[in-house]
């Protein structure tokens, strides 16, 4: 992806020019994925500046895994909030939660004898997390201007929402991680990153490979299978047996296998899949070391 290390350094420097008119992040992150789609370089950027963490389209998400995440960040003293943008759902908590953690501040302000002034939020995020659809939400607005380039575009505008709050109308676009890479995996089975980046075919087999260890269950009800492969190809191609993708001469269609199984993930059909769990982290720093 051509834009990370050119736009990166134009694009750290736009987001701290927005963050001096802001006082509360609110940072989105995939529910299905907290840890891969987490800007690496966030909590640097924002050098202590209040945050609220979204677990958004926890529709997608698998209900424990999904308690997990908001334990790891209860842990540290965050509280993440689980929204269903779309459906609605639990976006009244993110206005709710940027009030509790800019209270003080704002308190303070009033106490130095400065006038009461709205709280001013600005949306930020990886590609495709749902920046545009929440401040859509947000707002009431069918459509929101954002920037063909990541970091904040365009001439900025605060929209007033309920309870004397502002929010900044251009989503705070971040670069997902790049370097670790079930990262790009995982970013690409949800499509935050580009098919491009792998060929679909085998960005699928990933896909299955995962989805046998961790839904196994799933995997077979979906495509009606009595017992999964010995092996992730062998599993891809009882799939496409089931679904009829034969091409002439009797030959598997891979490329409409891998189609059907990574769109039926990306549109939650496979079944309520999240693909990381916060012991996952732990694992991997203890194989670090
Ligand atoms: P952005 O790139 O971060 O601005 O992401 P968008 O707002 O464009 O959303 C990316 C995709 O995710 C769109 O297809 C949205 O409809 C979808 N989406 C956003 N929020 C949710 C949600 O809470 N649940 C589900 N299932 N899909 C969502």
């Amino acid at each position: 992806i051509n834009w990370y290390p050119g736009h990166m350094k134009k694009t750290k420097d736009l987001l701290k020019n927005n963050l001096k008119l802001i006082d509360v992040v609110v940072e989105l992150l995939d529910s299905r994925i907290p840890f891969s789609s987490k800007n690496p370089d966030i909590d640097k950027i924002i050098q202590g500046k209040p945050k609220v963490v979204v677990l958004n389209k926890s529709d997608m998400a698998d209900s424990e895994k999904l308690k997990m995440w908001q334990d790891y960040y209860a842990a540290q003293g965050i509280k993440a909030i689980p929204v269903n943008t779309i459906g609605g759902k639990g976006v009244d908590k993110i206005v709710e939660e940027c009030k509790n953690v800019t209270r003080e501040k704002m308190e303070a302000l009033i106490k130095k004898g400065r006038k009461e002034r709205p709280i001013r939020i600005m949306i930020v995020g990886v590609p495709n997390v749902g920046k545009s659809t929440l401040i859509n939400k947000l707002t009431g607005r069918k459509s929101t201007q954002t920037g063909d380039r990541p970091g904040v575009t365009k001439g900025k505008q605060w929209v007033r929402l309920k309870g004397n709050l502002e929010l900044l109308d251009t989503p705070g676009i971040l670069w997902p991680k790049f370097e670790d890479e079930q990262v790009a995996l995982n970013l690409a089975f949800t499509r935050a990153i580009k098919d491009e980046v792998l060929d679909i075919e085998t960005l699928a087999l990933r896909l299955i490979e995962k989805l046998m260890i961790i839904a196994p269950n799933n995997l077979k009800e979906r495509y009606r299978l009595n017992k999964l492969g010995d092996t992730p190809l062998e599993t891809m191609d009882m799939i496409g047996e089931k679904r009829g993708c034969i091409m002439a001469g009797r030959e598997l269609d891979y490329t409409r296998i891998a189609n059907i199984v990574l769109n039926e993930f990306r549109e939650g059909k496979i079944g309520k899949i999240t693909l990381e769990v916060p012991q996952d982290l732990v694992n991997d720093k203890i194989e670090e070391e």
